[in-house]
């Protein structure tokens, strides 16, 4: 059996020779970046995919995430999720506001609204949740808390592209939704994010911002930020757009390989899917329990040893890491079940040409220590 190294994700890249045609209209039209052609195409093909009002194309999602927060003058202290990519927390702190990390729901790890109130202060001004994984938050209990304390929602949803709920879209929920197109996420522009606005007037005043807040040849009304999409990478994005629904079926099909071989095994749980949500098949999380031989470190171990790069994400918890634990800004509530969650997730491997006799490989070492 072939040994050769599987990661936990690879990009899906198309055709090379079906990018030419882009570049060369680039070339062309000497328009390279600042609100091109490329880009907003790309801009209005998402809104249709993705079913949503207006998008706001970025470099990449932390700017997006940054921008966000200036875009509705967010101050003081924001509530969010330890259990995610330090980026949720970093864009906070990057805009000197200070994150209070609430714990996770245990089934979903996503933040848990029962916990939100007790730590929202006369400083709380709004809620940054993720829908870790892809899937959804409790996002009716989440608005239901933002309207009765006043607060804004802004989902860092960098892993949901493409996900549904019974309503439609997911980016659709809260005042904004930030997503990531990175390298690594299910939709990528080699780097890039976008900031999905509710309405035209929104994505223009979001527009101005990324563009150093320049309205006119002579007017700036804001300290804005570069967080410009440049025109190569809105045309990958373009070129991308056409295979990605065959790319979120290869990913579907690797989900359920893994789920029919795993779904049984003595101390390994998986994420339960939510009901009427059409997922993204992301990532593929299990849950090392204390049921299992191995302990989640120990397996990761093995996984490697034999060529497996799975990865824990998220550990650390993002505040466990040093610039936020027991640090002058460390504002955690008890998040044990994120720390509890931190200590057994491993991110199997899943990407769309990951092929099933490579998953195979994956799932034979996990069982192999459940039958010695
Ligand atoms: C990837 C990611 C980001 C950051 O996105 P970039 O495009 O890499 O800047 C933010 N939040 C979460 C949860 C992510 O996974």
């Amino acid at each position: 059996m072939s040994n050769k190294p599987i990661f936990v994700t690879e990009p899906f890249l198309p055709p090379l020779e079906e990018f030419i045609p882009y570049l060369e209209e680039i070339w062309d039209s000497k328009r390279l970046t600042n609100n091109g052609p490329m880009h907003q195409k790309l801009e209005q093909a998402l809104c249709n995919y993705l079913d949503v009002p207006e998008i706001a194309l970025f470099n990449n999602g932390t700017i997006a995430l940054l921008t966000a927060l200036q875009a509705l003058r967010i101050t003081g202290e924001v509530i969010t999720t330890p259990f995610s990519f330090v980026a949720t927390a970093h864009s906070l702190t990057w805009n000197d506001i200070t994150p209070v990390f609430v714990d996770i729901e245990p089934d979903s790890f996503n933040l848990d609204p029962a916990k939100i109130e007790a730590a929202i202060t006369p400083r709380t001004t709004a809620i940054m949740p993720v829908h870790c994984y892809g899937t959804p938050c409790d996002v009716d209990a989440i608005q239901e808390i933002a309207d009765k304390y006043n607060l804004k929602v802004i989902y860092d949803a960098a892993h949901a592209f493409g996900v549904t709920d019974q309503g439609g879209s997911i980016l659709r929920h809260g005042d904004l939704s930030v997503i990531s197109f990175h390298a690594t996420k299910v939709f990528n522009t080699f780097e890039g994010g976008a900031i999905i606005c509710p309405d035209k007037k929104t994505k223009k005043h979001i527009d101005n911002l990324k563009n150093f807040g320049i309205v006119d040849e002579v007017t700036v009304v804001a300290a804005g930020i570069n967080g410009k999409m440049s025109e190569i990478n809105a045309a990958f994005g373009l070129l991308q757009l056409k295979y990605i629904d065959q790319a979120l079926s290869a990913r579907r099909s690797i989900d359920c390989l893994y789920r029919a071989e795993l779904a049984s095994m003595e101390g390994i749980t998986l994420l339960r899917p939510k009901t009427q949500v059409k997922s993204n098949y992301s990532y593929f999380p299990i849950v090392v329990e204390d049921g299992y031989p191995l302990k989640r470190d120990e397996l990761y171990a093995q996984l490697r040893a034999n060529n497996i790069y799975a990865r824990r994400y998220f550990y650390p918890a993002i505040n466990q890491q040093m610039i936020y634990k027991d640090s002058h800004i460390d504002r955690s509530y008890n998040t044990e079940i994120a720390q509890w969650a931190s200590e057994r997730v491993i991110c199997l491997p899943i990407y769309s040409d990951l092929d099933p006799h490579s998953a195979m490989r994956v799932v034979k070492l996990i069982k192999a220590w459940s039958n010695p």
